[in-house]
């Protein structure tokens, strides 16, 4: 039975037609999180069969592809790719229509983390990183009296966003020049695993976040990931070049000059959850060798031990 749910998958994913293998990439050398060069290669295939390897670094534990699709190769995916992909992974409908039911229940969940953080920002700016549809964005605004502004590469889902009377941006937070604007709070929800450069992105938002003002950020935590299929190579994806883990996101924030004010394991078990304010930029802060080891010793034990 698991052998033919497998094989439709399978034969679904193939009828879309997508050469992953013939995608212009690039092999990355340095950490994006520590710049050390030392990585172990984690896996050889994704959870939809496509040969992506992900590598984990030896000094900090972060995990990521390698190689990776240029910036150009992920505008072409999640042009048209990406939804139906995911689609036919799962044997049902996902679009930018269909996943807004699920956005507004995360949305309502994610607005009660921050709230206790947002009492005297009534009617303060926010801005959305990677916002996709607005669903989140316009529940913040609504909820908070903020001005929301939504920043996301893929123009039709920019523009549901803007039906939604959302001031949008399409483009990407790096490479758009926001002047001297500056934003109360900054939200990047269900993003980060998608950046092609989550240092560079971290400190931009640190620039555009008032010196008084409130990060949300969340992930998918990897080691849920690959916990709950009891697979590491189930929890990798070509629609993630990172797969962050509580250690290494941690020290994310504090090298880019955050200060964690509190975490929140989500009702799905799956994401983690960040509330933060800006504080002093601990360039330091990296994961100690123990989580390092530890990462690496539970992905072994994954690949290896039999599932119970
Ligand atoms: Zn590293």
């Amino acid at each position: 039975m698991a052998g033919t749910i497998e094989q439709s998958r399978r034969q679904r994913i193939a009828g879309l037609g997508y050469e992953y293998e013939t995608q212009p990439k690039q092999a990355l050398s340095a950490c994006n999180l520590c710049g050390a060069s030392q990585f172990v290669v984690l896996t050889h295939r994704d959870r939809y069969g496509f040969p992506a390897q992900a590598h984990a670094c030896n000094r900090c534990g972060l995990v990521f592809l390698n190689p990776r699709m240029t910036a150009q190769a992920y505008g072409h995916f999640y042009d048209g790719v990406y939804r139906p992909l995911v689609s036919a992974f799962h044997g049902r409908l996902i679009d930018a229509r269909t996943i807004q039911a699920e956005q507004r229940d995360y949305a309502s969940e994610r607005a009660e983390f921050i709230r206790p953080f947002m009492t005297r920002r009534s009617g303060a700016t926010m801005l959305d990183i990677g916002g996709s549809t607005g669903v989140v964005a316009h529940h913040f605004a609504r909820e908070f009296g903020s001005k929301g502004t939504l920043i996301d590469p893929a123009p039709l889902e920019v523009e549901q966003a803007r039906q939604l009377g959302l001031e949008t941006i399409t483009g990407l937070v790096e490479e758009h020049d926001f002047g001297r604007r500056r934003f109360d709070t900054v939200i990047i929800c269900q993003t980060v695993d998608h950046l092609l450069d989550v240092a560079g992105t971290l400190a931009r938002v640190r620039q555009i976040l008032a010196n008084d003002g409130l990060l949300f950020i969340d992930i998918v935590d990897f080691r849920a990931a690959y916990l709950r299929n009891w697979s590491v190579e189930d929890a990798v994806k070509i629609d993630h070049p990172y797969y962050l883990t509580e250690p290494t996101m941690t020290a994310y924030l504090r090298s880019a000059g955050f200060e964690v004010l509190r975490s929140d394991y989500a009702a799905d078990h799956l994401h983690v959850s960040y509330a933060c304010r800006p504080g002093i930029a601990d360039e330091g802060a990296m994961p100690s060798a123990a989580s390092v080891e530890a990462l690496l010793r539970e992905v072994r034990y994954v690949q290896n031990a039999p599932r119970t």
